[in-house]
């Protein structure tokens, strides 16, 4: 009969959780690249913007605390707020 104290029940929890954190991070950052949620990784920025067509800067300047966490634009001739994927934010 093997015998389990309560330390080693909670040691054994603790690894769990630092193991399944960062699979659940990247299952969460490769779903939100599916979906293009805000989590994902857009490999392909957009290139120009898609209610006037002004070409996107390649380095992106973020104007807000919400574009510098999760990417995205704000067209310097429309003022079109674009998401990361190069979707009208509205
Ligand atoms: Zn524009």
């Amino acid at each position: 009969m093997m015998s389990v104290g309560l330390g080693e029940l909670l040691i054994l929890f603790g690894v769990c959780a630092i193991t399944l954190v960062p699979i659940a991070l990247v299952l969460l950052l490769v779903r939100g690249t599916n979906r293009q949620t805000k989590m994902g990784i857009n490999l392909e920025p957009p290139k120009a913007c898609p209610r006037c067509g002004e070409p996107l800067p390649m380095i992106r300047a973020p104007k807000s605390f919400k574009q510098a966490m999760w990417g995205g634009w704000t067209c310097s001739k429309c003022n079109t707020e674009l998401d990361k994927w190069g979707r009208v934010i509205s």
